[in-house]
């Protein structure tokens, strides 16, 4: 299998915005947010990789960061072998017509002025594909294949006339008229109710093999990971700590907080116990990351080494790697 993009040493860091007095009172100490400290990871053509983790753990800075809508602080990102972090602004405007996000909130990626053809036909004006009878006849197909029937009917709707499952429909078709071949799909069913959730992950999968397409899958939720995904990488406070296929990963998990976030999937069966593996509080501040280990102050496991060494990510099967000074 070919690979489609590379990420290495990558990292991003958010200045703390701060007012000459707080920077006065701080001793005129800069503070920043590591986002994204140093994650190196690929994907294959065609594969789809899960990003997961908790809310604030990097996921979606790293898609971001994958497509240059952020800049990286260091690191590259390498699509198809070529370094795009030296791409000009022409070559990225080129580019985003092979790589795509797509939004959590489908409402508030849709402009409401805006009818859903337009929204749809909206990147090919972007990039000059076609004119405008061949742009609707290229919208009218996708929106059928996207499962947004009657087209022509909903063709002329606007946000606030369709329902949410339709508007994630629409987010969809947006992502894909240009014809990509990568797609972030940055929690693309966490908005939708749950009824809608199966249908979108449904559909995700048959666009997938029809359009030939790559994702990013980035969730909070590992049950919607394993679904979808081929490889599933997790992340916590800006770190990927563990990395490994899909059936890997849920069958041999290595990573203490790979093993809580597994602990928090519902079990259909209430006769089914759980293991004792619980991550205990909320994810520590960005801005001064836990020293050594991340994961140390919630880890039950956790040694004195784990607060001043940081356990480096590595193989511990074949392709399936952990970040844990106990692993091994
Ligand atoms: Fe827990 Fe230490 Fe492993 Fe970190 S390195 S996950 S704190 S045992």
């Amino acid at each position: 299998m070919e690979e489609l993009i590379r990420a290495d040493n990558l990292t991003k860091e958010f200045p703390v915005q701060k007012s000459f007095v707080d920077l006065l009172l701080a001793g005129y100490k800069r503070q920043v947010v590591h986002a994204v400290d140093n994650i190196s990871f690929n994907i294959m053509k065609g594969e789809v990789l899960g990003l997961a983790g908790e809310s604030g753990s990097g996921k979606s800075t790293t898609g971001r960061l994958l497509l240059r809508l952020i800049e990286p602080t260091s690191g590259t990102i390498l699509y198809k072998g070529r370094d795009i972090t030296s791409f000009s602004t022409r070559e990225m405007e080129r580019l985003r017509e092979r790589i795509q996000i797509v939004f959590q909130d489908p409402n508030s990626s849709l402009n409401p002025r805006m009818s859903v053809g337009a929204a749809i036909a909206h990147p090919l004006q972007i990039h000059k594909i076609g004119n405008s009878r061949e742009q609707k006849g290229m919208v009218l197909s996708l929106m059928e294949k996207v499962g947004l029937t009657p087209a022509d009917f909903l063709y002329k709707k606007y946000p606030h006339q369709i329902s949410g499952g339709q508007s994630q429909r629409v987010v969809l078709a947006r992502a894909l008229i240009t014809n990509p071949e990568f797609i972030v799909a940055d929690e693309p069913i966490a908005m939708a109710d749950v009824s809608v959730r199966a249908l979108i992950l449904e559909l995700m999968k048959k666009l997938k093999s029809e359009f030939n397409l790559t994702y990013l899958f980035i969730t909070h939720d590992l049950a919607t990971a394993k679904y979808l995904c081929d490889r599933i990488a997790v992340m916590y406070l800006g770190r990927i700590v563990e990395m490994g296929s899909r059936d890997e990963l849920f069958l041999h998990p290595h990573h203490p907080y790979t093993k809580a976030l597994l602990e928090a999937v519902p079990i259909p069966d209430p006769r089914q116990r759980r293991r004792e593996e619980v991550v205990r509080g909320e994810i520590p501040s960005a801005i001064e990351p836990p020293p050594g280990c991340h994961f140390h102050p919630r880890c039950s496991h956790a040694i004195s080494k784990c607060k001043s060494h940081r356990p480096p990510l590595r193989e511990i099967t074949p392709r399936h790697l952990s970040a844990c000074i106990l692993d091994g």
